[in-house]
């Protein structure tokens, strides 16, 4: 399951897209969108999703 963006609350900052470490959100316009195909929750990488932890504007939402 993928995370997905809360777009009304996303500031645009680009933390979650540096944060990732599947490549698995870039930015659009004014917000982000998250990949679903290439978000594994971090599981490898990191005990919880990073961006999930990252996010200053608490803009991304648990699958
Ligand atoms: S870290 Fe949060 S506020 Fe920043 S781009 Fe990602 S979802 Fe938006
Ligand atoms: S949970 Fe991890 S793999 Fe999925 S989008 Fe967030 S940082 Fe990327």
């Amino acid at each position: 399951m993928a995370m997905t963006i809360d777009a009304d609350a996303c500031t645009a900052c680009g933390t979650c897209e540096d944060d990732c470490p599947n490549g698995a959100i870039r930015m659009k316009g004014d917000t982000c969108i998250i990949n679903a195909a290439l978000c594994n929750e971090c599981d490898g990488f990191a005990d919880e999703p990073r961006c999930l932890m990252g996010c200053p504007a608490d803009a991304i939402l648990p699958a």
